[in-house]
């Protein structure tokens, strides 16, 4: 079930397109939104107006500041001791779970270096924490919003729970599997496919990650 049926055309739509291609389905500072211009498939014809696209982008912005917030200052936000992330020397990647109502279910941010292991990225920790707490797997008509373009890894594990709409921060040119390196979650094979919407608050999550790295 569609909470927002202003949903984004499908990869290709009715031409098949080039699915690594990261302008896909993107929302980017000075480039027209996926569905204002050329708008194909599924919808096309349905006149949903500006006013609904942008939204749709003001709330991924929201969204995506909150998981920038959990990324920066960890899953208790600004009320966090900073000692509690300081201390750690691990990438500050945040990821947050919201419902099809698009009430927040669960964050997570990258605790690899905390914890040791290795799959403990933030996407991993939301959407476990997310099925937990609605208590099944199959996190269906949920969206997951992280700062960075997800790995191999994730993207699989988003598969998995079906999320159904994932929106993502800086683009990940070395290890980016929605888009970047790879396309996990468009290949046009895979039978369950959600929606992406890459790049979103890009300069502030990329900002937030060279300062890490400086
Ligand atoms: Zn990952």
């Amino acid at each position: 079930m569609r909470s927002d049926p202003s949903g984004p055309v499908p990869p290709g739509g009715a031409e098949p397109a080039d699915a690594t291609d990261p302008a896909l389905e993107t929302l980017r500072p000075g480039q027209p939104t996926p569905g204002a211009v050329g708008r194909v498939g599924p919808g096309a014809d349905e006149g949903f107006a500006d006013p609904g696209e942008v939204g749709r982008r003001q709330r991924h912005e929201l969204w995506m500041r909150r998981a920038l917030e959990v990324a920066v200052t960890g899953p208790a936000g600004p009320d966090a001791e900073p000692s509690d992330v300081d201390a750690v020397a691990d990438i500050p990647v945040g990821a947050v779970v919201y419902g099809p109502d698009g009430a927040e279910l669960a964050v997570g941010r990258n605790e690899r270096e905390l914890t040791g292991d290795p799959t403990a990225h933030a996407e991993v920790l939301a959407l476990r924490r997310a099925a937990e707490r609605l208590g099944r797997w199959r996190l269906e008509g949920c969206t997951l919003v992280v700062t960075l373009e997800p790995c191999t890894m994730c993207a699989g594990a988003i598969a998995l729970a079906r999320i159904s709409t994932v929106v993502f921060g800086a683009w990940e040119p070395k290890t980016g599997a929605v888009g970047s390196l790879w396309d996990v979650l468009r290949d046009r094979r895979a039978s369950h496919r959600p929606e992406v919407y890459g790049g979103v608050l890009e300069t502030e999550n990329a900002a937030v990650l060279r300062a890490f790295f400086r």
